[in-house]
């Protein structure tokens, strides 16, 4: 008989701190497909996240079906993601929520499940959505949930108990989409047919942070990501994982995770997902770096002529990162710039639909006076008024609207909606050319990397003040002591607590 299997995919990454919420509309407006426009971007040929990544959990997910040729049918019901940014209203996860139970039922019998979910997504008013959600696929399907979630998941008892499986990410920067969702894919067609027999275990710490850059190739995590590799090449361990949490998500049981699902062995999975525990709780001390001040920051910068003839000094506002979903509208870059490096030429991107309507009635090349941010964020990001030139105004796909200011040195790239800048042609997109520029401020914490590497000679990362500083994170109230905030002498009575706790909610 057929295996009929149905996918979905719900994605966006919770920053509880920022204000701006999350709507359907951010869905829409961002990315969402379903049937046979989401069957033709996970086929061979497709690209998955148009604009974004061409293979990920989806097209691995299917290639896993494809492996299975006619004994599978699989079933697409939607795959929906947003940018990373404050929570999603209650209208927005009701309406996901019944697309997906809707969808579910109307597929008729259904053997299995996959749900492709970030892990750290956060909901006005909800605790532990995501679990929420698988809990309502198993339910609807009356079929086993395979789930695979983003390394910097906030692992639940709902989760783990309503699935057969959470396969996170064992890459940072995470490069594995791909070959988890077709490894969930492969495990959920085994458990369908009663190859193997799915044991999951896990661990959490009241840990926040840890493990210094957190990067895979890099110590201490090399160990620890070698170790999971090595587990999952063992024959009885079906999939192993470190989840690094989301630091700014107030889910109740916040921290790292060891997750671990063997072939039908409860011993082994409780005692590698401990050992794994135990192993991530002794890189605690190992804190992320200092990042310098933004004028500490101008002032290397400066020195750095070199780095500005040949290429440019690449900035990283750490503390308003968009892909850890800060708002990006950030006024003490452009207030400082002016303040300590008027005569640089600096590149600095800036979220604010207002200016841009305003911008978008003017011509370029004429001088403006205006006042820039404030609007998302006011008590952190105070507004600043400018007077410049309109260099350009254009129109690009996924970002909305942008215009160029030109006030001495600075080029302010005001945006409509949310820029991650992840790669140059951001400002080439924008009518500037990146090799001209001394100073480019980026607001991602590592792919950029990989882009600016040919033309990046020095990377600084700045703190100012926002919603992706480390320590902004110790003013959430937890389900207990906190590392590194509080002194945790022990995570084994959280962990605990957490485990049977959750369970009974
Ligand atoms: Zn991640």
């Amino acid at each position: 008989m057929t295996l009929r299997i149905a996918f979905a995919r719900i994605n966006q990454e919770t920053n509880c701190l920022s204000p701006v919420s999350t709507s359907f509309a951010d869905f829409e407006s961002t990315h969402f497909l379903e049937g046979q426009d989401l069957d033709k971007a996970v086929s061979r040929s497709g690209f998955e996240v148009p604009g974004m990544f061409r293979r990920v959990e989806l097209a691995g997910f299917m290639a896993a079906m494809r492996e299975a040729k006619a004994e599978v049918l699989p079933i697409a019901l939607f795959s929906a993601w947003a940018v990373p940014s404050g929570p999603l209203t209650r209208e927005c996860f009701d309406e996901l929520e019944r697309r997906l139970v809707d969808g579910l039922k109307a597929a008729g019998r259904l053997d299995g499940v996959y749900l492709c979910l970030h892990g750290a997504m956060g909901v006005k008013g909800l605790d532990d959505p995501e679990g929420r959600l698988v809990t309502a696929a198993a339910e609807a399907a009356l079929a086993p949930v395979v789930v695979t979630h983003d390394l910097h998941a906030n692992l639940t008892a709902q989760r783990v108990e309503q699935s057969i499986a959470v396969l996170s990410y064992k890459t940072n920067p995470h490069r594995d989409h791909f070959t988890r969702g077709r490894q969930a894919g492969r495990l959920l067609l085994q458990k369908l047919r009663r190859e193997v027999n799915p044991v999951t275990a896990w661990r959490s710490l009241p840990m926040l942070l840890g493990g210094g850059t957190t990067l895979d190739f890099l110590p201490p995590m090399l160990g620890i990501f070698a170790r999971l590799h090595a587990l999952e090449v063992r024959g009885r361990v079906l999939g192993a994982s470190v989840n690094m949490c989301h630091p700014w998500n107030d889910a109740k049981g916040l921290g790292w995770s060891t997750c671990v699902t063997t072939d039908g062995d409860r011993d082994l999975a409780e005692s590698e997902a401990d050992r794994l525990a135990e192993m991530c709780w002794r890189v605690k001390d190992s804190l992320p770096p200092h990042f310098p001040s933004l004028p500490d920051a101008l002032i290397q910068a400066r020195k750095a002529r070199l780095a500005r003839r040949f290429g440019v000094v690449t900035l990283c506002d750490a503390s308003d990162v968009v892909t850890a979903g800060a708002p990006g509208e950030n006024t003490e870059f452009p207030r400082l710039i002016l303040e300590h490096a008027s005569d640089l030429l600096t590149y600095v991107p800036l979220r604010d639909p207002v200016a841009v309507e305003t911008l978008f009635k003017r011509s370029e090349g004429e001088t403006v006076t205006l006042d820039v941010g404030g609007r998302l964020h006011p008590e952190l990001n105070r507004p600043l008024k400018l007077t410049g030139t309109l260099l350009h105004k254009r129109q690009n796909p996924g970002i909305l609207r942008t215009a160029v200011l030109a006030v001495s040195g600075l080029r302010l790239v005001i945006t409509e909606g949310p820029a991650v800048t992840l790669k140059p042609n951001f400002f080439t997109q924008a009518g500037l050319d990146p090799w001209k520029a001394d100073v480019i401020v980026v607001k991602n914490f590592f792919p950029f990397r990989l882009f600016f590497a040919p033309l990046s000679r020095k990377t600084i990362y700045v703190k100012t003040q926002g919603v992706t500083d480390f320590d902004a994170a110790h003013a959430l109230n937890f389900d207990g002591p906190m590392h590194p905030r509080d002194h945790v002498e022990d995570w084994r009575a959280a962990d605990e607590r957490r485990r049977v706790i959750r369970a009974a909610d």
